[in-house]
């Protein structure tokens, strides 16, 4: 967060023409630090798989760069590497090689114990199969990741009151996930994943077990809740529709994205 502050310091100061007057090395580092105003940043990333004899290539040297509050539809054929992808810059998984950069925060150079910390911190994960806990009530599933962030019980109250009112479940924190639909399945996810206001939120096919009509409902409010709070959101996905509510598309081909990736 420090590092926050130093970049919108030096933004001013760009602004009001001190910059000219610095030295060159100075005028310099100030420049590479205003372009790290990305909250994804990417270089060079690359992760195979083996099978048996043969090593798997499934992402071949990613560049990419997400601005903050940005929303990125990542799109390609199923296997060609969106979860992979999605799962390294969560922190879930590591490179074989590479850079990522998210929220200020080098992932790849984390110990797996900091990693763990980083995604209950800066990263909301949406997943197609909703992944709920079955024994835990709609409110408890949420109060989970309050309480795993060292949120008081009263603030985590309200929290969860809040979100499940905005993803309109007001009325079923008791209730638990095997009486609920796909839909409202996902809506509670959706709670669970911003209740922290996380830096990114990671959306995996969210909409691929459901209906039109709940797709298109959990697609609006994930689309609002995102923007609301200025998260940057990038969502894997197969669905055109889906792709209009991003900013931008890319699409993950042979290991690569296919279309410029915005740098
Ligand atoms: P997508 O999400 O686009 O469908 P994935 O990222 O799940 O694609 O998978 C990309 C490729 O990497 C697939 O061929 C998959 O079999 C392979 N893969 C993913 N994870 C592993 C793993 N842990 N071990 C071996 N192969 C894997
Ligand atoms: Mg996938």
């Amino acid at each position: 967060m420090g590092s926050c502050r130093i970049r919108r310091t030096d933004a001013i100061r760009y602004e009001s023409g001190d910059l000219g007057r610095l030295p060159a090395a100075i005028r310099y580092s100030t420049v590479v630090r205003m372009s790290d105003q990305h909250e994804i940043t990417i270089r060079g990333l690359e992760r195979r798989f083996r099978e048996g004899e043969r090593e798997h290539v499934v992402l071949d040297g990613i560049d990419l760069d997400i601005a903050r509050g940005e929303t990125v539809a990542l799109r390609g054929r199923s296997g060609s590497g969106k979860s992979t992808l999605l799962n390294l810059i969560g922190g879930i998984d590591s490179p074989d090689a590479g850079d990522i950069r998210v929220a200020g925060v080098d992932v790849t150079a984390l110990t797996e114990r900091e990693r763990t910390l980083f995604r209950r911190r800066h990263i909301g994960f949406v997943y197609q199969a909703f992944n709920l806990v079955p024994t835990l009530s709609v409110a408890d599933n949420i109060r989970l990741v309050l309480e795993l962030n060292g949120t008081a019980r009263t603030a985590a109250d309200t929290r969860i009151a809040e979100l499940l009112e905005a993803v309109g479940l007001a009325d079923r924190a008791d209730s638990y996930p095997d009486v609920l639909s796909g839909g409202e399945q996902q809506r509670v996810a959706l709670a669970r994943a911003l209740c922290h206001e996380p830096a990114v939120l990671l959306a995996d096919e969210p909409t691929g077990n459901l209906d039109d009509q709940s797709a298109e409902t959990v697609l609006t409010l994930l689309d609002k809740l995102v923007r609301s709070t200025g998260g940057t959101m990038l969502i894997a996905t197969h669905s055109n529709s889906v792709a209009s509510y991003c900013d931008r598309v890319l699409e993950l081909h042979n290991g690569r994205f296919d279309r410029d990736a915005g740098q």
